[in-house]
């Protein structure tokens, strides 16, 4: 006689297991000097000596090249909307107010976006060209993270045209 209950045979499709694990992101020399920069309310980027591209954050190569990237240049901390996302869906741990937006900048004089949050302007508002600009944390509160940039927000420029980002959709 046994008890009845669950078939020990059937199969145990998923488990409760509650994880937890710590990070440690060693940034590297580029990345570093990327984010001594931005600590000084800057930001540095490093161009390729084959294509001309500007990397930023820099990564101390070009991907497309495969060559390293020594020459450094400071780029701009104001550009252009190329894509965005608008935020709906609550997670665990949100801090910012529902809908918000993340967008991808084309930094002026850099070839590739970063990804950065949009504020101070409604989702429905943002658009692709959308000229914005990056508001600092005061001086005394920046650190070596790209959170000492608390936000991009729109400029008043006007758009940019297309034809200036189109490569970098
Ligand atoms: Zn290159």
């Amino acid at each position: 006689m046994t008890e009845a209950g669950p078939d020990p045979n059937e199969p145990v499709r998923s488990i409760r297991a509650p994880v937890h694990l710590e990070y440690h992101f060693m940034p590297g020399r580029a990345s570093s000097r990327f984010l001594r920069g931005v600590e000084q309310g800057r930001l540095l980027g490093q161009r390729c000596p084959q294509c001309a591209k500007v990397y930023v954050p820099p990564r101390g190569a070009c991907a497309a090249c495969g060559v390293p990237t020594d020459e450094e240049v400071e780029v701009a901390d104001r550009g252009t909307v190329t894509t965005f996302c608008v935020v709906n869906v609550p997670f665990h741990g949100q801090k910012i107010k529902l809908p918000y937006v993340s967008a991808t900048i084309l930094l002026d004089g850099a070839d590739i976006g970063l990804f950065h949050l949009l504020q101070e302007v409604d989702a429905e508002k943002v658009h692709m060209g959308m000229r914005v600009e990056a508001v600092w944390a005061p001086p005394e509160q920046r650190k070596p993270t790209l959170e000492s940039i608390l936000h991009f927000r729109p400029s008043g420029e006007p758009d940019a045209d297309y034809e200036t980002y189109k490569d970098h959709v």
